[in-house]
C-alpha cells in the first residue's frame, strides 16, 4: 500500500513494514505528533542539546507518509512569505537574517545527512528558472535586481533570459526522511506507527493506542493538522500533484542542459517545479488541483487524471528535445498553507506545546529550520535562531466555510486566468497583482 504512495516510495531502498504502535499508556519528556521531518528533526536536535531527553514520535501511518516522503526534492532557501513581505512585517534586518538562515539551512541538511549517513541523493545544483515569453523575462530581471538590491541571495541572470538561484540541492525525499527515522531510533528516540494521535492538551496526548503523559507537546503535523480539533482553522490543505518519467539518456540531459543536483522552474504564476533525479528521471510537479471542501483529506484527492495530463503536456512544452514522455509515476500529497501564507515555529512555555509548519510548498528545507529552532526553544537556549522572525509568528485562522472554499479556489484560478491573462496580453497579469497578496506573491 505505501509503495504505490509515490515515486519515491516505489524506489526507496527500505520495506515500509510499519513499526509496532504505542503499546498503551506511558510517560515521556517528549512527544511528538506527526513523523514528517519537522518532527525528526526535532528530535534529531532535541537530542543534540539534551540526549538523555526521552522522545517518543507518534505517527498515524509510517514516517514519511505525508508531504515529507512525496515532495519535490528541492531543498532550497525558499521561504513562503518573501523578503519584501517579510521586510514590511518585521523590518529590514530582520528579513535578512531570516534569509541568511534559509540559506544555511540547505547546507545544514547536507552536512547532516552526509554526516549521519543518510544516503538521500543530496547533490547541491542550484535552481535554473526559465523565462519563456518577455513578460516571464521581465518578470526574471525584477528578481534578480530585488535580490541585488537585499544583496543575500546570490541569483543571476542567465543567457537566456531566466535566472539561477545557486542555493537548491535536489535530494530523494522519502530516503530521506525514512533515513532520518533509523537514526533516530539509533540514538533511542521511540517511533511508534499507526497511531493516530486524537486529541492533546498540555502534558498529555491521546492516542487510538494509549495516553502518552510528558513535559513537552510538539504539533508537527502540517497540512493533516486541518483533520484535528485544535488546529482546524489554524491550516489549510491545498493539493500538489506530481509526475515522474522513465529514465532519459545522459545525450537527452546535456542537450536540455539539466546537470544533476538541478532543480527547474519557470516564471509562470501557476507554479510548476522539476528536478533530474538521480537516476535521470523527470520529476515533476505542480499546484492546480483544487481545495475540496471542509479542508478535507482523502487519498483519492492525491490522483486527477486532469492535472497529470496537464502536468506531461507542460513538461513536453518545456523540454521539446526531450521528445514523447513516458510517465511511469503519478502522485500527490496536501501540503499546508496558512492564511498569511507565513510558516511559523512556537512554543508557549505555560503549556509546554511547541509547533511549527505552514511551509507551503517550501517545508523540504524549513522543516530543518524549525527542528534547529524548536529544539533550542524547547530547551530555553536564546540563541540566533530563537530571536529570528518567524519564532511566535501567529497566523489569522481561516474563514469558516464556504468562505473559504470559495477563497481557496479562487486563489488558484485566479493564478491560472493570470498566466492565459499573460499568454494572450503579452503584459503582466492584473489578475495577479490583485490577487497575489492572497496567494502569498
Ligand atoms: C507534492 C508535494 C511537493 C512538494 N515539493 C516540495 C519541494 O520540492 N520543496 C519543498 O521545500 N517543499 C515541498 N513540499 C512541501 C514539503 O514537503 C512540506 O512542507 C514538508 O514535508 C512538511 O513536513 P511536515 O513534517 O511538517 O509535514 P508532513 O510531512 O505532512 O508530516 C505530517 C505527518 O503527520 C501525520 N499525521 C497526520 N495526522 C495525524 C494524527 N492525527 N496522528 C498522528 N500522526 C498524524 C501524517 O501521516 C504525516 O506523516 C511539497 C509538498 C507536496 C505535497
Amino acid at each position: 500500500m505505501y509503495r504505490n504512495l509515490s515515486f519515491w516510495h516505489d524506489t526507496v531502498p527500505d520495506d515500509l513494514t510499519p513499526r509496532d504502535p504505542l503499546p498503551g499508556d506511558l510517560e515521556a519528556d517528549v512527544a511528538i505528533i506527526g513523523g514528517g521531518l519537522t518532527g525528526l528533526w526535532t528530535a534529531y536536535y532535541l537530542l543534540k542539546r539534551d540526549p538523555t531527553l526521552s522522545i517518543v514520535v507518534l505517527e498515524k501511518q509510517i514516517v514519511g507518509f505525508g508531504a515529507s516522503g512525496r515532495n519535490g526534492g528541492w531543498c532550497s532557501a525558499l521561504f513562503p512569505a518573501s523578503t519584501a513581505a517579510l521586510e514590511r512585517r518585521h523590518g529590514l534586518d530582520a528579513a535578512l537574517t531570516m534569509r541568511r538562515a534559509m540559506i544555511a539551512t540547505v547546507d545544514e541538511v547536507g552536512r547532516v545527512t552526509a554526516a549521519e549517513g543518510i544516503d538521500c541523493d543530496f547533490e547541491l545544483g542550484g535552481t535554473i528558472a526559465y523565462a519563456r515569453t518577455a513578460v516571464q523575462q521581465r518578470a526574471a530581471r525584477a528578481e534578480v535586481a530585488e535580490a541585488a538590491r537585499y544583496g543575500v541571495d546570490a541569483i543571476e541572470l542567465r543567457a537566456d533570459g531566466g535566472t539561477f538561484d545557486p542555493a537548491c540541492a535536489r535530494l530523494h525525499p522519502a530516503k530521506l526522511v525514512r533515513g532520518l527515522a533509523r537514526v533516530l531510533e539509533a540514538k533511542g528516540v521511540r517511533i511508534f506507527e499507526a497511531t493516530e494521535v486524537l486529541d492533546f492538551a498540555a502534558q498529555s496526548v491521546r492516542t487510538s493506542r494509549g495516553t502518552v503523559t510528558c513535559e513537552t507537546v510538539v504539533v508537527a503535523t502540517e497540512g493533516y493538522g486541518a483533520t484535528m480539533r485544535q488546529t482546524h482553522r489554524r491550516v489549510l490543505p491545498l493539493y500538489s500533484l506530481m509526475i515522474a518519467t522513465e529514465p532519459l539518456p545522459d545525450a537527452v540531459w546535456h542537450e536540455i542542459g539539466i546537470a544533476h543536483g538541478q532543480t527547474f522552474t519557470d516564471f509562470r504564476h501557476l507554479l510548476v517545479y522539476g528536478q533530474r533525479t538521480a537516476d535521470n528521471r523527470f520529476a515533476f510537479g505542480g499546484r492546480g488541483a483544487g481545495y475540496h471542501w471542509g479542508s478535507r483529506i482523502q487519498p483519492e484527492f492525491d490522483r486527477s487524471p486532469a492535472v497529470f495530463a496537464h502536468l506531461q503536456r507542460e513538461l513536453e512544452q518545456l523540454f521539446p528535445a526531450a521528445g514523447p514522455l513516458t510517465v511511469t509515476h503519478r502522485w500527490g500529497g496536501p501540503l499546508g498553507v496558512p492564511r498569511d501564507w507565513h510558516a511559523a515555529a512556537s512554543y508557549d512555555r505555560e503549556t509546554g506545546i511547541a509547533t511549527a509548519g505552514g511551509y507551503v510548498g517550501d517545508g523540504l528545507s524549513t522543516t530543518n529550520l524549525a527542528g534547529r529552532t524548536l529544539a533550542d526553544l524547547i530547551t530555553g537556549a536564546a540563541t540566533d535562531l530563537t530571536a529570528l522572525p518567524w519564532v511566535g509568528h501567529r497566523s489569522p485562522s481561516w474563514e469558516p466555510e464556504p468562505l473559504r472554499f470559495v477563497g481557496a479556489n479562487l486563489g488558484t484560478l485566479a493564478m491560472r486566468v493570470a498566466d492565459a491573462e499573460e499568454r494572450l496580453t503579452k503584459r503582466p497579469s492584473v489578475a495577479a497583482r490583485i490577487m497575489g497578496p492572497l496567494t502569498g506573491h
